[in-house]
């Protein structure tokens, strides 16, 4: 029987384990945290519960009540904070969102039925590199190996970190690439619900980043998040200003209080190696704009694991593994992509530039209700009068875009087969279009 060793219980690393082991293979899951009520964190995320639905084998109707519910109205404030841009939800548009440890625990509770092995307390330190090829991985508890070693340890694998060079993965993020935030849930002083109780502040006190505020029924969700490391003093700073503004906010946490760190640019380019596949964080698949990164990474498991299956009497070498990796470019890739070149044009403008663009109207509803991916080149040309009241914030949304629209471009037409000088020339071109960030 072939042997995969899945790496994190990350949800890319869970929902492929789930159906290699419903095809068949055996699989082992290595994981740092003590036990399944260690993993993951206190709040809840938006995703598409079809995702998670297809991959548990059930229907959304049978999914517990209790651990998820409907968002209320959004509202996405200028840095200035004086033009709000409203979106309204209603019926099966109502954004749903689902508690992170319960998830966790239906992917596990799914992974055990199906027969997949999970051994927690164990840290993966780092890969085990034969002739070559990654074999196994060497952890806390000795080493392991496998036929294939998936890459589900997040945004700071120690898997991808220490992959030889001459692989061509590239392994650390840069200025821009990493989002830093800090979530927690507090109590509540006053029985208040605005009309749009989810309010999401870009360059929030005019740094660069994004926090929200999202006044439930019993608590406020408060998510700080910059592009760089926040210091306790940062988080308490901000915490008293969105107090002075909400003052229904009060200082018990309920849920959450931890920090964490999102990948937000484009995936990798490259992503598998001989015996080696990334999976979710570990791979930086998220939508740039907003973060989100659980269906990217359930639909990498499952592409994933049907290349396996594909190919299950072969070697999981570079050529197999490749179908994966230009799979996942071609249907997913290019979207976060282009994605990624809106997200860089913004936080390469200076606040008062976001300003101008939210209060002109050239950023609008329809463009942020689907976390950017509806702006486009024909409908910012749309508002090029308004955006000449300053040609150079509106010409550096457009070069955001253009450079976005040419990046997903390479990401939907990846090298047919894997050749390693191709995959680099490839990857070079795709470096070539990247929009610096300065801090
Ligand atoms: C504040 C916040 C809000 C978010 N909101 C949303 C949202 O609303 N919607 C959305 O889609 N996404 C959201 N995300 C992003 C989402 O959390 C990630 O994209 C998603 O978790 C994908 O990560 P993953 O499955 O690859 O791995 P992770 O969730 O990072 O899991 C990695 C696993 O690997 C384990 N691990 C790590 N290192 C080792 C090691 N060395 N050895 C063994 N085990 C190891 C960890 O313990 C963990 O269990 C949010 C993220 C944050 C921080």
């Amino acid at each position: 029987m072939r042997k995969i060793l899945v790496c994190g219980a990350g949800h890319g690393g869970l929902a492929a384990s789930i159906i290699l082991a419903e095809n068949g293979f055996e699989v082992t899951v290595l994981e740092k945290a003590e036990n399944e009520i260690m993993i993951g964190h206190e709040w809840e995320d938006r995703f598409d519960f079809s995702n998670l639905t297809g991959i548990l084998g059930i229907k959304e109707e049978d999914l517990p009540d209790d651990i998820w519910r409907y968002r209320g109205n959004s509202v996405f404030l200028s840095p200035s904070k004086k033009t709000g841009v409203e979106i309204s939800f209603s019926g099966d548009n109502r954004q749903k969102i689902m508690w992170r440890k319960p998830l966790i625990s239906l992917l596990i509770k799914k992974a055990k039925e199906s027969g997949v092995k999970i051994l927690y307390e164990i840290t993966v330190n780092g890969p085990v590199i034969k002739n070559g090829r990654v074999t196994g991985v060497e952890t806390t508890d000795g080493t392991f190996s496998g036929d294939l070693i998936i890459d589900s340890c997040g945004v700071f694998s120690v898997l991808r970190m220490n992959l030889p060079r001459e692989y061509g993965i590239e392994c650390k993020p840069k200025y821009g690439d990493l989002f830093y935030a800090r979530r927690a849930y507090y109590d509540k002083c006053e029985d208040v619900i605005p009309d749009y109780p989810f309010e999401v502040y870009l360059y929030h006190e005019k740094e660069q980043g994004l926090s929200w505020l999202c006044t439930n029924k019993n608590s406020v969700d408060i998510l700080i998040g910059r592009v760089y490391e926040l210091t306790d003093e940062k988080i308490n700073e901000q915490l008293e200003i969105f107090r002075n503004e909400h003052p229904w906010t009060g200082k018990t946490i309920l849920n959450g209080g931890q920090r964490a760190v999102i990948p937000v640019r484009r995936s990798l380019p490259l992503m598998i190696a001989d015996g080696y596949a990334a999976v979710g964080d570990s791979a930086f698949m998220t939508m740039p704009m907003n973060g989100m990164g659980i269906d990217l990474s359930l639909n990498a498991g499952k592409l994933l694991a049907d290349t396996l299956i594909n190919h299950r009497n072969e070697e999981f070498n570079n050529e197999v593994l490749w179908e994966y990796n230009r799979n996942f470019h071609i249907r997913y890739g290019c979207e976060a992509a282009k994605n990624d070149g809106l997200k860089c044009a913004i936080l390469s403008l200076p606040p008062e530039g976001v300003d101008f663009l939210f209060d002109n109207k050239i950023i609008q509803s329809s463009d942020l209700a689907g976390g950017g991916r509806n702006i486009s080149f024909s409908t910012l040309m749309g508002k090029f009068v308004r955006g000449m009241k300053k040609p150079g914030y509106f010409f550096t949304l457009l070069k955001g875009l253009i450079h976005g629209a040419a990046v997903s471009k390479l990401y939907k037409n990846p090298p047919v087969k894997y050749n390693l000088e191709e995959i680099s020339r490839w990857d070079e071109k795709i470096r070539r279009k990247d929009i610096k960030i300065d801090n």
